[in-house]
């Protein structure tokens, strides 16, 4: 969304509201000219001002929990664009009808808050320092849990803060401000207590005034009958550049002493301006914070674990609180660690089998199991090869698997840990307990289309790292995509895969086998011809399952049928409900012309920009 706005020539970004009137004055003030801003007090918010009869008048364009757009208590819209269409017709409470946009001075760009400008950093570092990752995992986990990295930042950035000083008392706070510069609007903020009460102690010709900032039942934050704020770094942002009802405005930023509080703090950088804080944080207090952190794995850092000052988490942040992949043992490759020794095999005594199964197939079946490390213990899914000696060619298939999958290793495909061969021949492979996509949504119809698209952009990015090291997976389908949890999907069952020639790119079936026909593009059934272009026609009937909660594709049709529908240029229908931009690309997924159709270094950045939108 954001990324979309940013182009709309009358959106200003992160201007102050003083600032957006001086524009509306500057380009006439007429009745109803008016802009769009960047919300400096809602996460995701937007502010319109408007002018009337020689005023501005300024109204929230307010995010809401269900991802729609409203000035408070009015219609909610889709976007923000939406709000402005609709106001442009009907006043509805608005002081006038919205009549013209004023538009950004030539070569103006829209203003980049400096949070916005520092996120970047800080949300790397954060990744970093949290999960213990870089290279190409650090990347992937960016990419993948953005919108929640962000929230996650912007609702703990003040923990970095030098200015803010934890659960100190009220005592306690003052001979801080009064030590050192006096200067007048030096300040800190203090935590009051543990259901999100916070102070913000204020030096005013030599003495210290103390305003208690309260957390609502939205989790918003204010002085008593201030301005609303969902994050401290904000409340502090606006009051640095006007008092608003205190008695002057923040200047300095009262540093934190060195190895006060929590965990073992290191010296802070001296002299910086409020206005720098958040650069400071950006450019080292962070990584100094949470210095070594070493990831604990399967440990959950929650926003109370990273939070030294045990800060109850308030509803509002839950989304915060939800796992993400790097949470979890499966993340990276259990032999990221160099402690741990690369083999392809697995010796059995380390291999400890569980009762009741996981799974099964024509090969056998698939038992948890635990297996021992050097320095862990693995949870795994083991494919237990059935003892048939009549059917050499399932053992081979059993062990093309291995070979394909020992060559893989991305965060969102089933890593195989090894191959074991003692009463039988056992496939070791990443747990994703929580079992396969389809049979997942069916039995949970509550998941939201966010979250849906949150694991379906995941599988993506698993078949664009496949595309790029040139394997082509032939059966993606969703009862192939395994959960590992309610956020973290992973592509299994590499039984048809192949690895392509990077000048040919395609892999020719000697015949037909035993195929998916359903999930099939129409190269692959025409001409044995199967390429990655051939898994993004595959990636579309995916698509299709994951948006009707795990229904059977083209339902109570046969194999020759759905071939002469698609021959027609007859598709599926959407699922219902299904967001029309996701509908949109399962059709250009089912492009006829392999050629034409999108690779999937195209569609991951199209769905990747819709997960953003509907997520952030
Ligand atoms: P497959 O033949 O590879 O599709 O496996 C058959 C079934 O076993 C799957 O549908 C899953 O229910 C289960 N299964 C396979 N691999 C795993 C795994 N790595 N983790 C958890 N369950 C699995």
């Amino acid at each position: 969304m954001a990324d979309k706005v940013n182009t709309l020539p009358f959106f200003y970004g992160n201007i102050t509201r003083e600032e957006a009137e001086d524009y509306l004055r500057q380009t006439g003030m007429t009745n109803g000219l008016y802009l769009l801003r960047q919300s400096r007090n809602y996460l995701g918010g937007f502010a319109l001002s408007v002018s009337h009869s020689g005023r501005c008048y300024h109204y929230t364009i307010e995010r809401e929990p269900n991802e729609t757009f409203a000035i408070a208590g009015g219609k909610s819209h889709r976007t923000p664009v939406d709000v402005i269409d609709y106001h442009s017709q009907e006043m509805d409470g608005l002081v006038c009808l919205l009549k013209k946009p004023c538009n950004r001075p030539k070569n103006m760009q829209p203003k980049v808050g400096r949070f916005e400008d520092l996120k970047e950093k800080l949300i790397r570092e954060y990744v970093k320092q949290t999960w213990n990752l870089q290279g190409a995992a650090l990347e992937q986990a960016i990419i993948s849990q953005r919108p929640q990295l962000e929230k996650l930042i912007a609702t703990t950035a003040h923990e970095k803060m030098p200015w803010f000083h934890g659960t100190i008392t009220r005592e306690g706070s003052e001979p801080r401000l009064q030590n050192g510069s006096r200067t007048n609007g030096r300040f800190l903020i203090r935590q009051r207590d543990q259901n999100g009460s916070y102070a913000l102690c204020l030096l005013h010709e030599g003495q210290v005034m103390h305003y208690r900032i309260d957390r609502d039942s939205a989790g918003k934050l204010s002085i008593p009958d201030g301005k609303k704020f969902d994050t401290l770094w904000q409340l502090v942002e606006h009051y640095s550049y006007k008092p608003d009802g205190l008695l002057r405005v923040l200047t300095e930023p009262c540093q934190r002493p060195d190895g006060d509080i929590a965990i073992g703090r290191p010296p802070l950088p001296r002299d910086h301006p409020a206005l720098g804080v958040l650069q400071n944080a950006a450019d080292g207090i962070l990584s100094k914070f949470i210095p070594g952190r070493k990831k604990r794995p399967g440990s959950r850092p929650s926003v109370t674990d990273l939070n030294p000052y045990e800060t109850r988490v308030p509803n509002n942040q839950a989304a915060s609180k939800e796992a993400m992949p790097m949470d979890t043992e499966v993340y990276e490759s259990p032999y990221a660690d160099p402690d741990e020794l690369r083999s392809s095999t697995v010796d059995r005594n380390q291999l400890f089998l569980e009762d009741g199964e996981l799974g099964s197939g024509n090969f056998g079946t698939v038992m948890k199991g635990i297996y021992k490390m050097r320095k862990t213990e693995k949870p795994v899914a083991v494919k237990v090869l059935k003892n048939d000696d009549n059917n050499p060619s399932v053992r081979e298939e059993m062990l093309r698997e291995a070979n394909v999958m020992q060559q893989l290793d991305n965060p969102y495909i089933v890593r195989m840990i090894g191959i074991c061969e003692a009463e039988n021949l056992m496939l070791v492979m990443e747990l994703a307990e929580l079992g396969p996509l389809n049979k997942f949504l069916q039995k949970n119809k509550q998941t939201t289309v966010k979250n849906i698209t949150e694991l379906v952009h995941q599988v993506c990015m698993g078949m664009k790292y496949l595309e790029e090291h040139n394997f082509v997976h032939r059966d993606l389908a969703a009862r192939n995509v395994l959960l590992v949890t309610q956020h973290y999907a992973k592509i299994s069952d590499f039984g048809l895969s192949k690895a392509v020639a990077e000048e040919q790119n395609y892999y020719k079936a000697k015949g037909h086998g035993k195929w998916p026909v359903k999930w099939y593009a129409p190269e692959c059934i025409n001409y044995f011809k199967f390429s990655s272009k051939s898994d993004v026609w595959s990636f579309g009937v995916l698509m299709w399952e994951a948006y009707s909660f795990g229904q059977k594709p083209y339902k109570g049709m046969k194999g020759n049928d759905v071939m002469q529908m698609i021959e027609s240029g007859q598709r599926m229908d959407s699922p219902a409900n299904c967001p029309p931009e996701m509908y949109d690309l399962m059709r250009t997924c089912w492009t006829y012309k392999a050629d034409e159709r999108p690779a999937f270094t195209v569609v991951e950045p199209r769905l990747r920009e819709y997960y953003y939108d509907t997520a952030q």
